[in-house]
């Protein structure tokens, strides 16, 4: 039983989530050290929602809502920590939800798939095919999924993936903590923000957006600005950590 009054409370809980969700197959064991670099970073841009960070969840808003087929991709991860919200983006925006893994099992993928449902995802349903050029499992998709999608939301994306995907010609946005992972450098948007924080952003922005701002964020999209002010916003908490 963690107290509601310790000072690491939220962090304890989500790692106790994690692990039920590990031990029922939903998050891949992987997922939690996955997870942990995730923290790490987080501690470093300070645990909010940084001002670079929130510029790029307003233009992801501006790339789903301009879309003409966006799809979020979810993992286990994903999953585990944020299905209410991406029910909440997927109504906003209009977005197919697919579930794609890396540690790939039918079993694995049609539990995922439940647990969305069950937090009301409608999630994309049918025989998934190798339609991506990648040899491992990240390559199995729908037609009607990420293969036709023109943007993909991808949280915690591999970078693998993450870089064929754009190969492909789509808009590939990303939720990294990590602004130095291959999947941030390599995707056409990276917000380097907590999952849990990052999507609500997004959904708010999707309500809140005007068509003014839509076009200005849409013309203006700039990833190596986006993670160099992620790097500079860590650099300059990290100088005055011991302050
Ligand atoms: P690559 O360099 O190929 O992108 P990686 O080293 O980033 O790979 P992954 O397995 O893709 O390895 O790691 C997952 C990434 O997701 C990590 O960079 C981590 O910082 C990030 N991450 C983990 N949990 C969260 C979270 N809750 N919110 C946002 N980012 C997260
Ligand atoms: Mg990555």
């Amino acid at each position: 039983m963690i107290p509601k009054d310790h000072p690491r409370y939220r962090s304890l809980v989500t790692r106790e989530h994690l692990t039920e969700c590990a031990k029922t197959g939903i998050v891949a064991w992987e997922g939690l050290t996955a997870h942990g670099r995730g923290e790490a970073f987080d501690y470093m841009i300070g645990e909010r929602t940084t001002p670079s960070a929130l510029l790029a969840e307003r233009t992801a808003a501006a790339m789903l809502l301009s879309a003409s087929n966006p799809l979020i991709s979810v993992n286990g991860n994903t999953a585990a920590l944020a299905a209410k919200e991406i029910s909440e983006l997927q109504k906003t925006c209009r977005a197919r939800v697919e579930v794609n893994l890396f540690h790939r099992t039918k079993k694995r993928v049609e539990m995922i798939e439940d647990f969305l449902r069950n937090s009301g995802v409608d999630v994309l349903t049918g025989e998934a095919e190798k339609l991506l050029p990648l040899s491992h499992d990240r390559a199995w998709c729908r037609r009607d999924g990420v293969f036709s999608a023109d943007v993909v939301l991808v949280p915690l994306e591999d970078g693998d993936r993450c870089e064929a995907l754009v190969g492909m010609g789509k808009t590939v946005i990303a939720v990294d903590l990590n602004p130095l992972s291959r999947t941030a450098r390599s995707a056409t948007l990276t917000i380097v923000d907590e999952l849990t924080r990052a999507i609500p952003q997004i959904t708010r922005a999707c309500c809140d957006i005007s068509d003014i701002e839509q076009q200005q964020l849409l013309r203006s999209v700039d990833n190596h600005y986006l993670l160099s002010e992620a790097i500079r916003e860590m650099t300059l908490r990290l100088s005055h950590a011991l302050d």
